[in-house]
């Protein structure tokens, strides 16, 4: 019989959050790094630098590797020889440990999660309660895996009742470019394949939570149908060309990770799950000898890409004296700069411009000739201005763009991932543009921005709008004001390339 005390579940817990939160795990690093190695989009590989650059400069300086700090996935296998030396339960004991990581004042993580989802939607402000799943095992030991997985990429989520009869491969080749960018590709695909519907979406996570090890799977040679199916599907998924932020490349996914279960005759569920380029997760055992320790990596294993800023390409813009002119002449893809002042703001804020717009209410701050950023950052430590401060997806603001640039008068907006027809169709109509940043690369990203101020809605914690000054803060145009998104060009032109270069492997060009 193993005794576990209270206080070493809740102290590894917190433990594991605070190391998950700046440190990849070293595998994704190497996976990250040969795929930035074999790129030839230079968009996408100018992605992959930034986000090798940002977990670098992360586990350097012990920051969060995304704003996104996410929400806390506990997998626990308890051994059914372990007795619990506990005055509360294993939810409350995970959830302390959760609260003592998001909470901790030498690296604090952003409180992302809402009580009263359907109402309210009020937050928690520790970031607690987390989702806990439990199997009870042989065995005289706590098995736990906690991962941190941000929204962009569980809002990708899928499943699916297939017909027993139906293909899988051409469900998840259908399904994937549905997704959009907002999942930060390059990353992991996770699916759950049988049992029933909720029992696919547990296996799709979990299967999350292994090592990358595709490439030793190509050498070795399938096994089983499960791993003829992960071949076959990371093959095909990465001759789609959506590339690293859907830019279009030559890599969309690292590994194709696959999980399956027994099923009913007339069923075939299938669940998908990505894990996106702050893939966080962290495995450690319980034996009754005290905490988990959390080996430190080395740094050496970090390849050798140091990013920056393309001085002599890129456009400087000056965000101060920006005009309507000026935004509707840049062009899809152009590289540029931002320096000067820019509002923030996200789902929250948008919702309460567009009610007191509806109201006959005056807004609290004055968005003429602004841009607007879509973020939460994560609040700053030391000298810092502000804490990683990425870019979020900006799919879920296009209901509000129209709204946001004919009545308050902004002119153009930064966020990640692809925009809808309808926001295109407002960009187009209003010579507006939107701009993206790099999904991922948020620590990295802060090193541009030079002061942060609340400039309203205080309340909203994370998602108050600050009014940011940035210096050199790199950009690339996604959508211009004649309504060109990158997000579609980028990805035909790859897919195209990528069938051409396959013909010429095959014939030994
Ligand atoms: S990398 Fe992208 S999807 Fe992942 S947590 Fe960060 S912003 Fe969200």
């Amino acid at each position: 019989m193993t005794v576990i005390q209270e206080e070493d579940l809740i102290d590894s817990i917190a433990d594991a959050f605070q190391f998950i939160s700046c440190y990849h795990p070293v595998d994704y690093i190497h996976a990250l790094g040969e795929a930035w190695q074999n790129e030839r989009s230079p968009a996408a590989r100018d992605a992959i630098a930034q986000i090798l650059t940002n977990s670098r400069l992360c586990a350097e300086g012990r920051r969060p590797i995304c704003q996104d700090t996410g929400i806390a996935v506990v997998f626990l296998r308890v051994g059914m020889e372990v007795r619990w030396r506990a005055t509360q339960s294993v939810q409350a004991m995970v959830d302390e440990g959760v609260r003592r990581a998001y909470t901790q004042v030498d690296n604090p993580l952003r409180a992302s999660v809402l009580l009263d989802p359907a109402g309210a939607r009020k937050n928690s402000r520790d970031n607690t309660p987390a989702v806990v799943h439990y199997e009870i095992v042989e065995g005289d030991t706590v098995d736990v895996i906690c991962a941190a997985k941000g929204g962009g990429s569980e809002n990708k989520s899928r499943l699916v009742m297939l017909n027993p009869s139906d293909s899988i491969v051409d469900w998840v080749l259908q399904t994937l470019p549905t997704m959009g960018a907002g999942w930060c590709p390059p990353g992991i695909l996770g699916l759950g394949i049988g049992g029933t519907p909720e029992k696919a979406m547990l296996l799709a996570k979990k299967s999350l939570m292994s090592q990358v090890d595709i490439q030793s799977l190509k050498t070795r040679g399938a096994q089983n149908r499960i791993e003829e199916l992960r071949l076959e599907l990371y093959e095909k998924i990465n001759t789609l060309g959506i590339g690293a932020q859907g830019l279009g490349g030559l890599t969309t996914v690292l590994d194709v990770k696959i999980l399956d279960y027994p099923t009913h005759a007339a069923s075939l569920p299938v669940a998908m799950i990505p894990n996106c380029a702050a893939t966080r997760h962290v495995h450690f055992q319980l034996d009754g000898s005290g905490a988990a320790k959390m080996a430190l990596p080395n740094l050496e294993d970090w390849p050798q890409v140091t990013w920056q800023p393309d001085t002599e390409t890129a456009t400087r813009v000056n965000l101060d004296a920006l005009t309507k002119e000026e935004v509707s002449a840049w062009r899809p893809g152009q590289s540029l700069l931002l320096s000067g002042k820019m509002f923030t703001g996200r789902d929250a804020a948008h919702q309460r411009i567009s009610n007191m717009l509806a109201a006959g209410e005056k807004l609290p701050i004055d968005f003429n000739n602004r841009v607007i950023y879509y973020v939460g950052p994560v609040d700053p430590v030391g000298d810092e201005a502000v804490g990683p401060a990425g870019p979020t997806t900006a799919t879920r603001m296009d209901k509000f763009t129209r709204m946001m640039l004919e009545k308050t008068g902004l002119i153009a907006m930064v966020g990640k991932a692809e925009r809808g027809t309808e926001a295109i169709a407002a960009i187009r109509d209003n010579n507006s543009a939107y701009l993206m940043a790099v999904g991922g690369a948020a620590y990295l990203v802060s090193k541009a921005i030079k002061s942060a101020r609340v400039v309203a809605f205080a309340d909203l914690g994370m998602e108050a709008v600050y009014e940011f000054e940035v210096e050199d803060m790199p950009v690339t145009v996604a959508v211009d004001s004649k309504g060109s998104s990158v997000h579609d060009s980028g990805p035909h032109e790859w897919r195209q390339k990528i069938s051409k270069i396959a013909l010429a492997d095959r014939q030994g060009i």
